[in-house]
């Protein structure tokens, strides 16, 4: 994967918008019938950059990429993509210009990689024109930089977590939108793949311009990938803006209740997030 992924290149590259702003939520109550998960949350999501969720468990950072991919009605505000209301525009519209991959998707029974994976295109088909070159290179190359070549003609419940995840990543990538979101993308992935996962992405977005926003539960590795951080509590954001600018034990402490030591990244000067934990008693 990682020589493929250093080889990316998409024959789709990211459209240049004059919005600000990919996609926002304005002052949207978010909720599951009555049960309330945020009030009044404005979140912005900014172009061409790389954004990155932080959150403790259920504080609604599925729930919020939920309705920022149109899966998920806000009771009130709006949600703006390219600075239009996404509920104006249709699915297909939507599936376009924007790919999410959910926390926990779940693959039709016996389902081969190389099918899941031609799933991504199905915003761009014609239903008399069902496949064409473009589709058939966008899969491949979506299957090469995700390293899930080899086993394309296996079946998805036949794979390792690990392996599954990376062909949910690939068929993310076929769709070939600017806008990708994932929830938790690296989840199930041994350290090597998820770093390779991370560099997958910021290559899509520094090389290929796309923009991401990920759910991520490695602190150290939001900070070191983000370029935009958002910092969520309780359907509350606590914090936005670049790791270096937010992140201090302080704000840890509010969000997570843990207690750390931060120290700068010796790789990449961003900040080290080290739980004190029980050591901290015992010293
Ligand atoms: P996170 O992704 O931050 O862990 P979620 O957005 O998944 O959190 O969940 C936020 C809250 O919403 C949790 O209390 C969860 O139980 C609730 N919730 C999530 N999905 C649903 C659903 N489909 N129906 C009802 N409640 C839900
Ligand atoms: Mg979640």
């Amino acid at each position: 994967m990682t020589q493929a992924s250093s080889q990316l290149s998409f024959a789709n590259t990211a459209e240049i918008h004059t919005v600000q702003s990919a996609l926002e939520t304005k002052s949207v109550t978010l909720a599951y019938e009555q049960n309330v998960i945020a009030k009044n949350l404005s979140v912005e999501i900014p172009n061409g950059k790389f954004t990155v969720i932080v959150g403790p468990n259920g504080c609604g950072k599925s729930t919020l990429l939920r309705s920022l991919s149109r899966l998920l009605l806000p009771q009130s505000g709006e949600i703006l993509l390219n600075g239009e209301n996404i509920h104006s525009q249709s699915t297909r519209e939507v599936a376009k210009k924007l790919g999410l991959l959910p926390q926990s998707a779940i693959a039709p029974n016996g389902i081969k990689v190389i099918d899941l994976v031609s799933r991504g295109r199905f915003p761009h088909q014609k239903w008399f024109q069902p496949w064409s070159e473009a589709d058939q290179k966008a899969v491949e190359l979506a299957m090469q930089a995700t390293g899930v070549m080899d086993f394309a003609q296996h079946n998805v419940d036949q794979l390792s977590g690990g392996q599954r995840q990376r062909v949910w990543v690939a068929m993310a990538l076929a769709q070939e939108t600017s806008l990708l979101l994932l929830d938790e993308p690296t989840t199930y992935l041994d350290i090597a793949h998820q770093i390779e996962l991370m560099d997958l992405f910021q290559d899509l977005n520094r090389v290929q311009g796309h923009t991401l926003v990920a759910v991520l539960h490695d602190l150290n590795h939001a900070c070191r990938y983000a370029d935009h951080l958002i910092m969520i509590k309780a359907g509350k954001v606590i914090a936005t803006g670049s790791p270096n600018e937010i992140v201090t034990e302080d704000l840890i402490k509010q969000v997570f209740g843990l207690s750390c030591l931060i120290l700068p990244d010796p790789i990449s000067n961003t900040p080290l997030i080290i739980p004190r934990g029980r050591a901290a008693k015992t010293s």
